[in-house]
């Protein structure tokens, strides 16, 4: 990973982006900024942030050791946002698996704002 882009692509440094939301200090403020703070939280193996972004209706299908498994056998490479709306997100999430196998996630999510905070739904893959 470059020094100066964040792990969600953008060009600014973890700490000036996707780590104060990740630590609670800041909110995501649009589906998209959640959408890119998830990333780096996966990137980051911050599998509790995972679940507290997951809309609570949701949780039962998402197990946080299962999160957290999923988060450290990956090495994750770099996102790529294809299109956002107020609460969908379209991205590609390129990753190689513990059998150095490059992947592309490609997925269309859906989040809602509830009490002042972004979750994230669910998704169809591609
Ligand atoms: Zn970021």
């Amino acid at each position: 990973m470059k020094k100066e882009s964040c792990y969600c692509g953008l060009n600014k440094k973890f700490q000036d982006c996707c780590e104060p939301i990740l630590k609670g200090v800041k909110n995501a403020t649009t589906a998209q900024d959640l959408m890119r703070s998830r990333y780096s939280a996966y990137a980051t193996h911050q599998a509790d942030y995972l679940v507290e972004t997951t809309h609570v209706s949701q949780r039962k299908h998402h197990l946080k050791s299962e999160i957290l498994e999923w988060a450290v056998s990956n090495q994750w490479q770099k996102l790529e946002v294809l299109h956002a709306t107020e609460n969908t997100v379209e991205f590609k999430a390129y990753y190689v698996d513990s059998q150095f196998i490059q992947h592309i996630h490609h997925e269309f999510s859906n989040f809602v704002f509830e009490k002042g905070s972004w979750y994230y739904v669910n998704g169809e893959f591609y």
